[in-house]
């Protein structure tokens, strides 16, 4: 575990040094409140930290409640080293903010127990945090292509349409939809069909640009929106993402597969949009596309229905 450990006296500082060190802990040593508080102000702050109560610069109990005011994304463990043992001071240290603390002079045995606590408590945070983290991914990606779900992208749809219309910029969606997909899974089974979805998908994210988004919308149906993007660069990436899908077949563990992909493209700028009226203007240039013919990038023309 990394530890900080905050003390002025440099004798107890050796101690708590030599200690840490032989229960394998990590030791980021600072002399002063100070030192302490900028060390734990960076990103990769320790998680744990011994605070002396008394030091130059600011005292531990004034950093516990500094820290406690701030919002910060992961939670710092303080232990409180203090040779003021009253019950009134303990007190004061804990509503300061502080998680424990170790009367001075400190006790190694109590030290390493105290410190072992810390420790749990880190963990069982950093465990709920994963879970946290994996359950927002879960609810906002899609299982089979790890795209992002139809909720997400329309969400994030909706984000880039509030900002074209504060900032009088565009915003273009492309949608893409498999081309007689139906008999792929009709000739080589659902699985063939899953792993060209797949497939698919990752052909799609090297298709466009880092701030583009990407999200299944339905069965073999996707949605691109592509921030900032008038409808020539949005034509150029739908072109680029329908000859990326067809110029090779698709290899996948169930075999190679010929596919080819049919895009609608619709752009808009400025305020009266919404997420439902470029969708369906998108749809609609899709739907002319099928009907020219298929593999082929169409734009949808005039007006979007309110
Ligand atoms: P078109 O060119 O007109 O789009 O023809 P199509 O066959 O692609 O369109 P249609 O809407 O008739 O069929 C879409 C098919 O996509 C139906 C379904 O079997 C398949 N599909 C949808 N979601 C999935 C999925 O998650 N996995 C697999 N394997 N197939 C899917
Ligand atoms: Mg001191
Ligand atoms: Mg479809
Ligand atoms: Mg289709």
């Amino acid at each position: 575990m990394r530890i900080l450990v905050a003390e002025d006296d440099p004798i107890t500082r050796r101690l708590l040094e030599a200690h840490l060190t032989r229960w394998e802990h990590e030791v980021i040593m600072c002399r002063d409140g100070t030192e302490a508080w900028n060390a734990l102000m960076r990103d990769e702050a320790p998680r744990l930290a011994i605070l002396d109560w008394m030091m130059p610069g600011m005292d531990g109990a004034t950093i516990c409640r500094k820290i406690r005011q701030k919002e910060q994304q992961h939670y710092i463990y303080i232990i409180l080293l203090t040779a003021r043992t009253q019950k009134e001071d303990l007190i004061e240290g804990l509503e300061a903010g502080a998680d424990d603390y170790i009367a001075k002079p400190f006790d190694a045995h109590e030290l390493r127990v105290r410190v072992r606590v810390g420790s749990r408590i880190i963990r069982l945070q950093e465990d709920l945090m994963a879970a946290l983290a994996a359950s927002e991914y879960q609810a906002s990606h899609d299982v089979l292509t790890s795209l992002l779900n139809r909720k997400a992208i329309i969400e994030f749809l909706q984000r880039e349409l509030a900002r074209s219309h504060r900032d009088n910029t565009p915003v273009s969606l492309i949608m893409a939809d498999l081309d007689h997909f139906k008999r792929v899974n009709d000739s080589y089974g659902h699985l063939a069909g899953d792993a060209v979805l797949k497939e698919v998908a990752h052909r799609l994210v090297t298709a466009v640009r880092p701030y583009d988004a990407i999200g299944r919308y339905g069965g073999e149906e996707f949605l691109i929106v592509c921030p900032n993007c008038d409808e020539e660069s949005s034509w150029a990436i739908a072109e680029r993402l329908r000859n990326l899908v067809s110029e090779a077949p698709l290899v996948t563990p169930e075999g190679s597969f010929k596919v080819t992909v049919s895009c609608g493209v619709s752009t808009v700028s400025g305020s009266g949009h919404n997420t439902d009226s470029i969708t369906r203007a998108a749809d609609q240039a899709l739907y002319r596309a099928k009907e020219l013919g298929r593999n082929r990038v169409e734009l949808h023309r005039g007006e979007l229905e309110g």
